[in-house]
């Protein structure tokens, strides 16, 4: 049986396993934190990511290694790598943890992305805000998620100067990225899969709304995307991949403005808007990772029919109201609830999309008071 290591123990991770399992796979996770959502997936291993002893275990008792969670610290996944087949490349790491780092690389590889700034200062946060313009966003350049970590820059109503001082204070003072305020039509996301072979697969466009920086909801195929938009997206996605020699699933999200792509960031994982694929594609995310993983060939990414994904965030619906719509699918992630937090997401997906968005607006509605992002 081949054993899989997972870095991370959170929903992504169970999913992989829940994936996984049907195949042969046997799943091993390593993970600092109680990693609730894989206790009865597979063993679980709790030491820190700096624990060199620990890792070298965990690389000893795995066929393959991969990582659901995306601020495993770099060395650590590139000690591992040396010690057991390891995917994607850790390499993807380092460039998605950086923001600074994704917008160059973006940058370099022709792919439109918003204006910027690297800002190490107060005097870098004026000289940027002078540059970009207001509103603009700040973010710190790592371990932001989840929307956390950023503030919306907008002009003084009494038209003053910002303080950037007391701005950059409030943010920690830690590097940060400016970054131009993008009043876009729409938000969408492309999730790609790649063997080592460099063969590639893109699932469709996906439309997904955040609600204070967390998604909300994903509507799959995203509503009226024309083909070249499609393929500009896939070009996009498919130069990152190659650039980095890239070995798994890989998601990258785009503000949609008069038509055009511009890139926001990308996941060197599964994502959050590509959970539809549970119960909407012919082959999920979770399996096309391992697939690509273990250098089996792709499953078929096309749609049936449409699909939206609802986070069940803070809190989850009586589980009897979810299924009192047909063909409503529930995933829980065995997560202690706690507000602002994924503990899971319904899938329905149908041929009538106006169906399934009221089958979604009645769940929506029934989700207890107090549920939501915070
Ligand atoms: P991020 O963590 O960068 O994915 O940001 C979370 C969400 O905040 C995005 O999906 C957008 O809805 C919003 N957002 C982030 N950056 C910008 C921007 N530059 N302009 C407009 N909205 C943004």
């Amino acid at each position: 049986m081949t054993r899989v290591g997972v870095l991370g123990g959170g929903q992504l991770g169970r999913m992989l396993g829940l994936a996984g399992i049907p195949l042969g796979l046997e799943f091993r996770f390593y993970d600092p934190g109680a990693a609730t959502p894989v206790a009865g997936i597979g063993r679980h291993e709790r030491a820190a990511w700096t624990d060199d002893e620990a890792l070298d275990d965990f690389a000893e008792s795995v066929d393959v290694l991969t990582w659901e969670f995306e601020n495993i610290p770099v060395a650590t996944a590139e000690r591992l790598a040396r010690a057991v087949p390891t995917f994607p490349p850790p390499v993807a790491l380092s460039v998605a943890q950086d923001r600074l780092g994704e917008k160059t690389r973006f940058g370099s590889l022709g792919i439109p992305t918003n204006a910027h700034a690297d800002v190490q200062s107060a005097a870098d946060l004026k000289a940027g805000i002078a540059a970009i313009g207001l509103p603009a966003v700040l973010k710190t350049r790592r371990m932001g998620y989840d929307g956390k970590g950023q503030q919306v820059l907008r002009e003084a109503a009494d038209g003053k100067a910002l303080d950037a001082q007391a701005i950059f204070s409030d943010m920690g003072e830690v590097p940060c990225l400016l970054e131009a305020f993008v009043p876009f039509d729409r938000e969408v996301s492309l999730v790609g899969v790649r063997t080592a072979l460099g063969e590639t697969r893109f699932y469709p466009l996906v439309e997904n709304v955040h609600v204070r920086g967390i998604l909300h909801t994903t509507t799959a195929p995203a509503p009226a995307v024309s083909t070249d938009v499609q393929s500009e997206a896939e070009r996009h996605l498919s130069a990152l991949m190659t650039d980095l020699n890239y070995v798994g699933v890989m998601a990258i999200e785009f503000f949609v403005k008069d038509g055009g792509l511009i890139a926001n960031e990308v996941a060197p994982r599964v994502h959050n808007s590509g959970h539809w694929t549970q119960d909407g594609a012919v082959t999920s995310q979770f399996e096309n990772h391992l697939r690509a993983g273990l250098g089996l060939p792709l499953g078929s990414t096309a749609a049936r029919g449409t699909t939206v994904m609802l986070n069940l965030i803070g809190d989850v619906p009586e589980i009897g109201d979810v299924f009192a719509d047909q063909g409503a699918r529930l995933h829980l992630y065995d997560k202690e609830p706690r507000p602002g937090r994924k503990l899971g997401h319904v899938n329905v997906n149908g041929s009538d999309p106006a169906q399934v968005r009221s089958v979604i607006a009645r769940i929506e509605a029934m989700m207890p008071e107090g549920a939501g992002p915070v």
